[in-house]
C-alpha cells in the first residue's frame, strides 16, 4: 500500500479561503478590519522568518498586521507594558509574541503569555483558553493541534470511534491535541518519554499523532497499516534539510494516509492563525 499524501498547501489554501471571506464579513457588518500584532524580541533568524511569513500572510488575506521588533536586551517590565497597550489597541484583536524569547526573558515566559488578554491569545496558550478547551466551551485553540484537526476534517479521516495515539505531551501541541481528539469523540492515548512498549500502542493506531522532535522517530513497524499519520514534527539535520519525526519514506508504504515534512502540517499552523485572527475579532465585536 502506497499512503495518500496530505498536502499541506491545499488545506492551507481552503483554511485561508474561508478566513479572507470572514475577514471581508467582518468588515462589511462592523466596519472594522481584524487585525494581528507579532511581537518579536531580539533577532534569531528562525523566528523572523516566521514573523515575516505571518505578516505577509496577513496581507494577503485582507488582515492588518502590526509586527513590533523589540531589542535583544528589552527588559520584562517593557515587554508587559507593551502587551498591556496591545491588549488596549481597537486595532488589535489578535496578539503573538514569538517564542522563543531571549534567554534573559526564559524564565518570565509563563508572565508574559498570561498578561496577554485571553480575548487576543491567539496562540491559545492562556491558562483561560486551555481550561475553556478542556472543558469543551469556546475557546482560542493552539494553532498546529488545531490544524491537524481541522486537516483530518477536510480530509474526511474519520475521528469519531477512532483510536488515535500522540506521541508528545507537550502544552503546545501533545495536551491540546488530546483535548480536540477527545471533542472529536475519538479514544485517545498519549504517549511520552516514560512510555513502555510505545511500539505495540503506536500499532494500535488508527490515526498517529508524531510529536517528539526526534527525527524519523517514527518507523515503519510502529505503524498498523491504513492508519493515518500525522507528522507534526520539525527537525533540522543538515543546513538546508528539514525532517519529521516520521521516516516518510518507509512509513508511507504501510500508511493510508501521511502528511509530509516540509510540507505537512507547518503550512497549516499560519493558515490556523489567520483563523484564529478572526475568531478572535469575531469573540471582541460579537
Ligand atoms: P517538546 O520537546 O515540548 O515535547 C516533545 C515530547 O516528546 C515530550 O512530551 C516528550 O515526552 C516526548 N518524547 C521525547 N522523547 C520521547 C521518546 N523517546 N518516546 C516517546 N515520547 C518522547 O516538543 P513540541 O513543542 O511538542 O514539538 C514537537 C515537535 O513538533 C518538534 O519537532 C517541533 O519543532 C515541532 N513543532 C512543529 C510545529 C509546526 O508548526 N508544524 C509547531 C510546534 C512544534
Amino acid at each position: 500500500m502506497t499512503a495518500r499524501i496530505l498536502a499541506g498547501k491545499d488545506f492551507a489554501a481552503q483554511i485561508k479561503e474561508e478566513a479572507k471571506k470572514q475577514a471581508e464579513a467582518i468588515k462589511e457588518q462592523y466596519g472594522v478590519t481584524p487585525g494581528l500584532a507579532v511581537v518579536i524580541v531580539g533577532s534569531d533568524p528562525a523566528s523572523q522568518v516566521y514573523v515575516r511569513n505571518k505578516h505577509k500572510a496577513c496581507e494577503a488575506l485582507g488582515i492588518y498586521s502590526e509586527v513590533i521588533v523589540l531589542p535583544e536586551d528589552t527588559t520584562k517590565e517593557a515587554l508587559l507594558a507593551q502587551i498591556d497597550a496591545l491588549n488596549s489597541s481597537r486595532k488589535i484583536h489578535g496578539i503573538l509574541v514569538q517564542l522563543p524569547l531571549p534567554a534573559a526573558l526564559g524564565s518570565a515566559e509563563a508572565e508574559i503569555l498570561d498578561r496577554i488578554d485571553p480575548k487576543k491569545d491567539v496562540d491559545g496558550f492562556h491558562p483561560v483558553n486551555v481550561g475553556r478547551l478542556v472543558t469543551g466551551q469556546p475557546a482560542l485553540v493552539p494553532c498546529t493541534p488545531a490544524g491537524c484537526i481541522r486537516m483530518l476534517e477536510l480530509a474526511a479521516i474519520p475521528m469519531d470511534g477512532a483510536h488515535a495515539v500522540i506521541i508528545g505531551r507537550s502544552n503546545i501541541v501533545g495536551k491540546p491535541m488530546m483535548n480536540l481528539l477527545l471533542q472529536k469523540n475519538a479514544t485517545v492515548t498519549v504517549c511520552h518519554s516514560h512510555t513502555k512498549n510505545l511500539a505495540e500502542i503506536t500499532r494500535t493506531a488508527d490515526i498517529l499523532v508524531a510529536a517528539v522532535g526526534r527525527p524519523r522517530f517514527v518507523t515503519a513497524d510502529m505503524v498498523k497499516p491504513g492508519a493515518a499519520v500525522i507528522d507534526v514534527g520539525i527537525n533540522r539535520i543538515a543546513p538546508k534539510q528539514l525532517v519529521g519525526d516520521v521516516d516518510f519514506t518507509a512509513v508511507q508504504e504501510v500508511a493510508g494516509a501521511i502528511t509530509p515534512v516540509p510540507g505537512g502540517v507547518g503550512l497549516l499552523t499560519i493558515a490556523m492563525l489567520m483563523q484564529n485572527t478572526i475568531t478572535a475579532a469575531l469573540m471582541q465585536l460579537a
